[in-house]
């Protein structure tokens, strides 16, 4: 070997040794799969110290390190202090717990490094067999298009960007919004997730230009309010042109009326997309099911396989009915991108034609192999099973006079609290208080005005014991914040 053929050679960022990587590669292995198989036994959530935080300041490290150091760094100063969401007591927000399986089949498309952009590979087929897979199981046409997305947030983004295309035809993706002359118009209740507004934010469409609808006493989107909020937009010289329906709302697990949705969609000429970020993968359950009637009704569903889907984060989806109105808001030529009949730039159109994003990761391989390796029935029963523990916990809290029950539990979210005077600082301080014992991990939101615990249920980990646990943790911890509270106050 010459000296410029070694130089080329120690160029690559490949192991000198591979026998040595191969051997760590395992322990790195071990490691993932003994955190999960022993999660129980650790707490939830720990706060980080100062002295691990500081790790996370130090200069760009001009010099290699051992790949055994870094992991170590990543046992000793990552790994405890992560959210905690892989953990059966995680019941804060909307969290999918993750599988080992998603895990290895990550690690599988890390080592391919595809690019799903497009272009002529069999990833792109992985990801066309799960677009087919969602048409079969929402009642959508062969012709539907779908994209996997970080998560339901740009799913919702990209549907109202279709549905801007639809209504002002596909002229407005050159003249812009302004051109039209028109004043668009979308619909969402007031149980809907933020990121509803600020796609309409993002599109341009602008925050004042959605109509936020009021909730009836089940949390569901005010049919008769929804119908007058559009009369009234017409009257006065609007456009609307969008509802978001939500197949399970992020405060109380609310069904939308998605059937009375779809024929005032219908009736109006609007387009009818739901936000069905948790909630649309019900449809794997033949108990939800039923409950999700009109989906099949939509012009688009946004969703998350990361959440009830159990895939590993992050994995959103979007499916758009009409395919070619999908592409056409987002397909554009360029030289660089040109496609052929064969070769490597075969197969138009391709993911990229349908979102804004080029380069993408391989999502499609972990959703694959999670609906391969469990079933959808597994699946299925996975989510059924999360909605069965929040009727238990459900159960406990009306068992439980100290507690008090906020809404009706529809799914998997139980909305509750402690009862006692100032009770929204009392318990946002037991829902802090819960966290940072590591023994549950519940979150907070306001129902009606009041300051609310919320515990999603969504991790296929958790068990009776994780919901006992929460009651007992709750119990405790209000006992002793109002305990103090009233003895300081005597002082
Ligand atoms: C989680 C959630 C979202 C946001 O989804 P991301 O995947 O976090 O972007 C939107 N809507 C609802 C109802 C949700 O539960």
């Amino acid at each position: 070997m010459t000296k410029e053929t070694r130089e080329l050679a120690q160029a690559s960022l490949d192991p000198a040794d591979w026998q040595a990587l191969r051997e760590q590669g395992h322990r790195m292995l071990d490691d993932m799969l003994d955190y999960l198989e022993q999660i129980r036994q650790q707490p939830v959530w720990q706060p980080a110290p100062q002295a691990v935080r500081d790790v996370f300041q130090q200069p760009l490290p001009q010099q290699p390190t051992d790949l055994a150091v870094v992991h170590e760094t990543f046992m000793h100063d990552i790994l405890p202090y992560a959210i905690g969401n892989a953990h059966p007591g995680f019941m804060g927000w909307v969290h999918g717990g993750g599988t080992p399986v998603g895990m290895l089949a990550e690690m599988l498309a890390a080592g391919l490094n595809a690019n799903l952009g497009g272009r002529n590979q069999i990833p792109v087929e992985v990801e066309r067999q799960i677009v087919r897979w969602v048409q079969d199981l929402f009642g959508f046409p062969e012709t539907a298009s779908g994209l996997f997305v970080t998560g339901t947030s740009m799913a919702n983004l990209i549907a109202v960007l279709v549905a801007r295309t639809a209504t002002l035809g596909s002229a407005v993706r050159a003249q812009g919004m302004a051109a039209s002359g028109r004043r668009l118009t979308a619909y969402a209740s007031a149980g809907a997730h933020g990121c509803i507004a600020q796609a309409m934010d993002l599109a341009g469409l602008g925050l004042n230009a959605l109509r936020v609808i009021p909730m009836n006493e089940q949390f569901q989107m005010d049919i008769a309010a929804l119908t007058s909020a559009i009369a009234q937009d017409r009257e006065q010289g609007y456009t609307p042109f969008f509802i978001a329906g939500t197949a399970g709302s992020v405060d109380v697990g609310a069904i939308d009326d998605l059937v009375a949705i779809a024929d005032l969609a219908k009736r109006e000429g609007l387009w009818f997309h739901i936000d069905g970020a948790y909630g649309a993968l019900g449809m794997l359950s033949p108990e939800l099911a039923p409950r999700l009637t009109g989906l099949e009704r939509a012009d688009s569903v946004a969703f998350d396989f990361h959440k009830w889907g159990q895939v590993p984060y992050d994995a959103g989806f979007i499916i758009v009915r009409d395919g070619s109105m999908h592409y056409d808001t987002f397909a554009s030529p360029a030289a660089y991108l040109r496609r052929e009949t064969c070769g490597m730039a075969a197969g138009s159109p391709w993911p990229c034609d349908f979102g804004p994003d080029l380069s993408r990761g391989f999502r499609a391989l972990k959703t694959w192999f999670t609906l391969q390796v469990y079933g959808a029935e597994q699946m299925g029963r996975s989510i059924a099973r999360t909605c069965e523990l929040g009727q238990y916990l459900k159960q406990r809290i009306v068992a439980t006079p100290a507690l008090e029950l906020l809404a009706p539990v529809n799914l998997n979210i139980v909305c509750f609290r402690y009862r006692c005077d100032d009770a929204d600082a009392v318990n946002a301080a037991i829902v802090m208080a819960i966290q940072e014992s590591g023994v549950a991990a519940p979150s907070t939101t306001i129902i009606n005005g009041k300051l609310a615990i919320r515990a999603a249920i969504v991790n296929h980990r958790t068990d009776t014991t994780n919901i006992d646990a929460l009651i007992t943790a709750t119990l405790k911890f209000g006992d002793s914040i109002v305990h103090d509270r009233n003895s300081h106050g005597t002082e």
